[in-house]
């Protein structure tokens, strides 16, 4: 039995990871739950925006699996998914997209896993406002150590899941000392593992070609900011943020989650889908060893994106979010 610490999160977070938690209690998944909770609403409630408990939890079980936060913008407190990834060093956002038989879209042949380096680059809080001069300086720090970590763990995922090919995203021909950075570490990753083919492209022209060929590709690696924006771009092309999985991983602690946000518009009204928490929670079972667990549960979801009417709205579907849940438990053999 795993016991895993379960941060539900704010908004659609609650439905979802009912969801989840119920899918995995049908499917009689050796996981038990450590619920703790963090943001505003947990401010609200107890005065502590991320409170001890949810560390020591986190401490504890080495695992997590985390609904979407909110997020103040331009003000208020500070992300609580940068900072337990900057406190834990959860170095790597790994975010696969894959095309499904169940959600039409553009493009049929996609199978892409991004790796977005996870606490440096813009995100790194480095801000100063001079109200004087009117000027604002957000800090890009990259270190080396930093790049060649993230650098490595693409081509080391590439090496382990027979994939053929890294593509590095960066701006080192205008960002010239931190892009610079990157490719070398990528450079140097590449020559350990001869067997991978290595490229590099320019964000910008990286943005057209996933647009334009997006099955050229196989494992992106890049820098915070531009992998926050590709991850979600390539989550576009497979059929969008409520279908694709997320995972912040360290060396000793992982925290696997949704890629969406808490999604405001529609909390609490049942039309959450929650295949990108379940399928976060399957990345979280491989993780965990427990392969087959993860096939069966992957079946059966896969079993129920086939059926257009048990699907959610933005889907094509009528079903709430429960009776998603309940049509994947009936697909589960
Ligand atoms: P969002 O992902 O919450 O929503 C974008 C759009 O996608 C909305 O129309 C929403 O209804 C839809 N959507 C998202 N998830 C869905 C799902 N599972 N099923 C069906 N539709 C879904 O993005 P946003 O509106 O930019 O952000 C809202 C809040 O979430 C912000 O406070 C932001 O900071 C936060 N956020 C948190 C995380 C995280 O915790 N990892 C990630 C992204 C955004």
């Amino acid at each position: 039995m795993h016991t895993i610490t379960l941060i539900p999160g704010d908004g659609i977070g609650l439905e979802i990871t009912k969801a989840v938690t119920d899918i995995f209690s049908a499917a009689q998944v050796p996981v038990q739950w450590e619920k703790q909770n963090a943001g505003q609403t947990t401010f609200d409630q107890s005065g502590e925006l991320i409170p001890q408990a949810l560390l020591d939890s986190l401490e504890k079980n080495r695992v997590a699996l985390k609904g979407p936060i909110t997020t103040p913008v331009g003000k208020g407190f500070r992300s609580i998914n940068v900072s337990l990834r900057q406190k834990y060093d959860l170095y790597q956002n790994v975010r696969p997209s894959k095309s499904n038989a169940g959600i039409v879209t553009r493009y049929e042949d996609i199978d892409i896993v991004l790796f977005r380096e996870n606490t440096e680059g813009l995100y790194s809080g480095l801000e100063t406002w001079d109200e004087r001069l009117g000027i604002a300086d957000s800090t890009n720090r990259i270190t080396v150590a930093g790049s060649r970590k993230i650098c490595r763990a693409a081509f080391a995922y590439a090496a382990k899941h027979n994939r053929k090919k890294v593509t590095l995203a960066h701006k080192a021909n205008i960002i010239k000392m931190a892009g610079t950075l990157m490719l070398n570490a990528c450079k140097e990753a590449a020559a350990e593992f001869p067997q991978i083919q290595f490229e590099d492209k320019i964000i910008d022209n990286m943005c057209m070609q996933l647009v334009n060929k997006p099955e050229q590709f196989d494992v992106i690696v890049t820098t915070n900011l531009f992998g926050d924006i590709l991850s979600d771009l390539c989550a576009g092309l497979v059929g969008g943020l409520g279908v694709v999985a997320g995972a912040n991983i360290g060396d000793d602690m992982a925290i696997f989650e949704a890629v969406h946000g808490s999604a405001p518009d529609i909390a609490g009204q049942g039309k959450a889908n929650p295949t990108a928490l379940l399928r976060s929670a399957l990345m979280m079972l491989h993780h965990l060893g427990e392969h087959g667990h993860a096939d069966r549960l992957e079946a059966a979801l896969d079993a129920t994106l086939l059926q257009k009417e048990k699907c959610t709205g933005d889907l094509g579907g009528k079903a709430s979010t429960s009776e998603f849940a309940q049509a994947v438990i009936d697909n589960l053999k």
